[in-house]
């Protein structure tokens, strides 16, 4: 499947204009493709190199009965699973209205990778609008005309890194499908050989001590090859040797100190954290050891899970720490009561500014991606299965057994599993957490989020 950007937002803003700029050509009206609603059009677009398919969900004008509320929501939610990103078009001269809301709660609901665009962007009347959409929390918005074609090269920043992000996935995951095609097929997928860098974000509260952590990276390695600034208009990414390891780091502090310009965008840094976070693989949530687990730390981390990322947790500053092995222990365990959905992550004491712990986080990063990549055999996943039930059977609700027969792993980055099940919906979340809980452990899976999903085997 190739690549899918599809464009949402309420009628009018300029979706369809767009479309034809990026498609480059006046498409007819309506694209009658199996699999795609009639209101929905698909076309090629590209920008400079970028190759893609566009989902255009207007068409919507015509329509003024009661139903268009929800025609629209269903169309979106629609437009929404097929695209790999959505670009959320408002109108910059109309101004936030109260259906952009209901757009970006859509978005927000159904876990969107989102590009907010303020289109009609040209001229003064545009700037307000500008900082009200950072309201709607889903990141800094491109400002564009797409009837002018201004604001596309900021629209290419923006996709560059979510689709070389997912032409890698295709890559990596392009093995597991074409084990059995001939060898003399010259049509046959290649599969990259080149090592792409590991991605890594470093999120955290301002003073935490991420530009530090950063700087001592680089200076360690005097390896410096950035900062590149524009590979997305807000993340400021430094492309890095590790411990050997080439890596790409979003730096959210650069990020922040970009916006300091207008101090009204104090709210960033947590759009900022969320988008860096989209990027990466691993995420490295660092705490100041004097207010570690503060509020805007467990909502990057609870995010960080969400998106399937692998987490490292690194409490910075333990230079300042004196009592260490008490103070260990404290965070551990604020850490399980906290963030029990990370459970098992690790845990890293570092000093930034000394560069004691470095080591040690780099190691663990290491490990996080490793495991978030790691496939388990089918033949032993069910071995382990067995055993699990045996262990413990699965309950009994209303008399009903619950009986599983068949698990498999369907995905990586994060793990992702399948449980062919009864009655999937009588299945207790307790039971649920048991099986992830024992893969975690048996199989040494920390550092990752672990999806376990139950499908119905009739
Ligand atoms: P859609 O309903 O979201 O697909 O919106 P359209 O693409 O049909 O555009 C709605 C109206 O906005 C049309 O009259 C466009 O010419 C106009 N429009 C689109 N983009 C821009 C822009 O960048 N600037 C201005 N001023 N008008 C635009
Ligand atoms: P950012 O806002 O997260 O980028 O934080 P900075 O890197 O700007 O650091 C905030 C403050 O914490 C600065 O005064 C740093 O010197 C200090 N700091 C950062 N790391 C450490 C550390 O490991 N130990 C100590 N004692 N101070 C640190």
């Amino acid at each position: 499947m190739s690549f899918t950007l599809a464009i949402v937002g309420r009628p009018n803003v300029g979706k369809s204009t767009l479309f034809n700029r990026l498609v480059g050509k006046k498409l007819a009206l309506v694209d009658d493709q199996p699999g795609v609603t009639r209101d929905l059009r698909e076309g090629e677009g590209r920008i400079a190199d970028l190759r893609f398919t566009v989902i255009d969900s207007a068409g919507l004008e015509e329509a003024t009965d009661d139903s268009l509320q929800g025609r629209m929501r269903r169309l979106t939610e629609r437009a929404v699973e097929m695209a790999d990103v959505c670009l959320f078009m408002i109108d910059a001269r109309a101004g936030v209205l109260p259906a952009d809301e209901v757009f970006a709660d859509i978005l927000r609901k159904k876990n969107a990778n989102v590009i907010l665009a303020a289109n009609k962007g040209e001229g003064k009347a545009a700037d307000a609008t500008i900082l009200e959409a950072y309201a709607l929390g889903l990141g800094e918005p491109i400002r564009m005309s797409a009837e002018h074609g201004e604001g596309m090269g900021e629209l290419m920043d923006v996709l560059r890194p979510i689709y070389d992000a997912h032409e890698e996935k295709a890559a990596a995951d392009a093995p597991e499908v074409d084990v059995d095609v001939g060898e003399d097929d010259e049509d046959a997928p290649r599969i990259p050989t080149r090592a792409k860098p590991l991605q890594i974000a470093v999120v955290g509260r301002p003073n935490a001590g991420k530009s530090t952590l950063i700087n001592k990276i680089i200076g360690e390695e005097r390896l410096l090859t950035g900062p590149e600034a524009g590979i997305t208009r807000d993340a400021i990414s430094v492309q890095q040797d590790w411990g050997g390891v080439p890596m790409r780091i979003f730096d959210t502090a650069g990020m922040r100190r970009k916006a300091k310009v207008q101090e009204k965008l104090e709210k960033l840094s947590v759009s900022d954290g969320l988008r860096a976070v989209k990027f990466a693989e691993v995420v490295v949530v660092l705490l100041d050891v004097e207010i570690p687990f503060e509020q805007q730390d467990l909502r990057i981390a609870d995010l960080a899970e969400r998106e399937g990322r692998a987490v490292v947790v690194a409490v910075n500053k333990w230079d300042v720490e004196d009592e260490k092995q008490t103070k260990l222990k404290e965070l551990r365990e604020s850490f399980e009561r906290l963030l029990p959905q990370l459970r098992g992550a690790p845990l890293v004491t570092v000093s930034a500014k000394t560069g004691k712990g470095l080591d040690r986080l780099q190691q663990a990063i290491m490990r996080a991606h490793e495991v978030w990549n790691r496939r388990i055999s089918t033949a032993h996943l069910n071995r382990w299965l067995t055993g699990m039930l045996e262990q413990h059977p699965p309950p009994a609700p209303g008399g009903k057994r619950i009986k599983m027969r068949y698990m498999t792993q369907v995905k990586t980055r994060p793990p992702a599993f399948v449980v062919m099940t009864s009655h999937p919906d009588l299945m207790p979340e307790s039971y649920k957490r048991y099986l992830i809980n024992g893969l975690r452990v048996d199989f040494d899976m920390p550092g990752t989020p672990i999806r376990l999903y139950l499908r119905d085997q009739g």
